[in-house]
């Protein structure tokens, strides 16, 4: 019997002909009732700027641009339709009790230039959520400031840096493993660091051997991803640790990936010296088509005096305020003081789950992902067999003597009904398959998730020309990727 297949093509109509040619002249979307006052002489208080004509405006009803951005909002996929296994994006679903709490009115109509005196409640969110993420780091002090993941990272090197200086040496060297996230080597060489590769064992772990060779006075910092992207822990994270500070270096973490360790290990009592989280991963946050993200940066005591200014401080008449006198910051890293809707959300979310429920959060993450592990051991390949965390990496060996890839596969995951996992990264493993189901996931949902990757698996046996010609049912196939990227056509042009 063939697997219950969920088909995308639900919501997609292939006949509708010229979909985005509605206009037709005389058409309007409003009707005004007559005037009750004056007519003001728009002539004379406009001038030149006056519009005598709609211009190259489509002219279409109310109800033809209803449809219209309705039904191309059904062509797009969104956590809120079904499994996202976007593998290190962790796409979680967004509680909707974050949105509520976020409309709430005197927060939502917050304005940073309000004085302090009537910012008090959104201060005391700042000064709330810092206080939670330090407890669940570990570290000791924080910026909300950075607006990404990788803005985060080049806050935390500006910051390294600023402390080497503070010693009288900047040093010029960071130790990136080859299982990092690839912003890690990016933000690195941004910041005019040179980057040095970390070799990773057969574990998929950091190499101490390598490490302790590569590890000199002119090493700044290691940046470590942990657990890493092959979703691997660092069990040795105390030796990394010890060997970097035994010679004056930095600990950086990445962690991006704190939904596989929140409520069960703290950075900062691991040896960490400096990390950014992201809200909009870990904590909830919405995170699609690029932002808004929020990156704080987390560092241990020794570190404090650099953050960004300005910081949350509670002031002698017991008021929270702004302090701005910081003559060893590196300075601001964002317009005002970051997203602070995503701090808002970030802080509902960690407030609704609590401390046990963060932990049960962080434990669901992973019982997901190796159940996915499980589910489909066999089907495809796992080149490495460490114990997966929060996410599983296999490869598209056993499919590539069919000449078909793990972005072939991907692409047809889509006639399924699932956004596709995470393609060819981590770069260590050669056509790599990256899941990540996170918490969000029910048995039902994966379950289909893994029946559909099995049966990709057969057509891949009886019939690899669907799955290289796939997705079938989408309203474009493939596109050229690269393209895509560098020229993206983001908004409507009239056709003359
Ligand atoms: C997502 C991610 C980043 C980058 O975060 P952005 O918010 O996309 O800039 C960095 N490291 C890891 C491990 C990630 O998963």
């Amino acid at each position: 019997m063939k697997p219950k297949i969920r088909k995308a093509t639900r919501h997609v109509n292939q006949n509708e002909g010229l979909i985005f040619e509605k206009s037709s002249p005389g058409k309007a979307a409003w009707k005004l009732p007559p005037l009750d006052v004056p007519q003001v002489d728009t002539a004379k208080l406009l001038g030149k700027a006056e519009r005598k004509d709609l211009g190259n405006m489509p002219e279409v009803s109310e109800i033809e641009i209803i449809r219209h951005f309705t039904r191309l909002s059904t062509w797009n996929y969104a956590i809120d339709l079904g499994m996202y296994p976007l593998g290190s994006c962790t796409m979680k679903y967004n509680p909707r009790v974050n949105e509520a709490v976020a409309r709430v009115e005197g927060i939502a109509n917050g304005h940073p230039y309000q004085p302090e005196k009537i910012s008090q409640g959104a201060l005391q969110i700042m000064k709330t959520l810092s206080e939670c993420l330090i407890e669940i780091t570990g570290m000791d002090a924080i910026t909300l400031q950075p607006a990404a993941g990788a803005h985060g990272e080049m806050t935390g090197l500006l910051m390294v840096r600023a402390y080497h200086q503070s010693k009288g040496n900047p040093r010029k060297k960071v130790l990136i493993p080859d299982s990092a996230h690839g912003t890690n080597p990016a933000t690195a060489a941004m910041v005019n660091y040179a980057v040095e590769n970390l070799k990773s064992d057969a574990r998929g772990m950091v190499d101490l051997a390598s490490l302790k060779q590569q590890m000199n006075e002119d090493v700044a910092a290691l940046m470590l991803t942990n657990p890493n992207t092959l979703g691997v822990f660092e069990q040795q994270i105390h030796e990394i640790a010890d060997i970097l500070h035994a010679k004056g270096g930095l600990l950086y973490m990445d962690g991006a990936n704190m939904n596989a360790l929140v409520g069960k290990v703290r950075p900062g009592d691991f040896g960490v010296d400096v990390m950014h989280l992201n809200l909009h991963k870990t904590f909830s946050t919405p995170h699609g088509g690029g932002g808004p993200g929020s990156g704080p940066v987390a560092v241990k005591k020794g570190l404090e005096p650099f953050l960004p200014a300005p910081v949350v401080v509670a002031k002698p008449d017991g008021t929270l305020g702004f302090e701005y006198n910081r003559p060893h910051s590196v300075g601001r890293v964002r317009s005002f003081y970051g997203n602070f809707g995503m701090f808002v959300r970030a802080l509902a979310y960690i407030q609704a789950n609590g401390p046990d429920g963060l932990r049960e959060t962080t434990e669901d993450a992973v019982l997901n992902a190796n159940y996915i592990r499980k589910g489909l051991e066999g089907t495809y390949d796992l080149p490495y067999s460490t114990p997966s965390m929060h996410e599983v990496v296999f490869s598209d060996k056993l499919q590539a003597r069919k000449g078909v890839r793990t972005m072939d596969i991907a692409k047809r995951l889509i006639d399924y009904g699932f956004h596709p996992y995470t393609t060819a990264f981590p770069l260590i493993v050669p056509g790599a398959l990256m899941i990540e189901p996170t918490e969000s996931e029910s048995k039902e949902e994966m379950d289909l998730f893994i029946e559909a990757m099995k049966s990709i698996a057969e057509e891949v046996e009886e019939d690899p020309q669907t799955v290289l010609d796939a997705p079938h049912s989408t309203r474009v196939s493939r596109l050229d990727e690269t393209a895509a990227a560098r020229k993206p056509v983001l908004r409507w042009k009239p056709a003359n």
